[in-house]
């Protein structure tokens, strides 16, 4: 069971944990620098671990230059999500 992880947890799916993604594809997309990739979510649980948030793991591989841009920050979304 969870413990401490149930909180905040909003239709945006950001907080949800990696194995909680739906399908084998994680699909990633940034409107504002064009970028748009697919990872297999196997992969991506073999190299982060199931655990990690998608908020964490969006930051970690869509490694947009405006990622931490706080006047114009980066677009980047899971499009199964969304
Ligand atoms: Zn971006």
């Amino acid at each position: 069971m969870d413990r401490g992880t149930g909180a905040g947890q909003g239709m945006s799916g950001g907080s949800l944990p990696l194995r909680a993604y739906p399908g084998d594809l994680v699909e990633l997309a940034c409107e504002k620098c064009g970028r748009r990739g697919q990872y297999r979510k196997r992969t991506l649980v073999e190299r982060s671990g199931p655990e990690i948030r998608l908020l964490d793991l969006l930051e970690e591989i869509a490694q947009c230059p405006r990622a931490r841009n706080t006047y114009d920050a980066c677009g980047a979304h899971f499009v199964g999500l969304v």
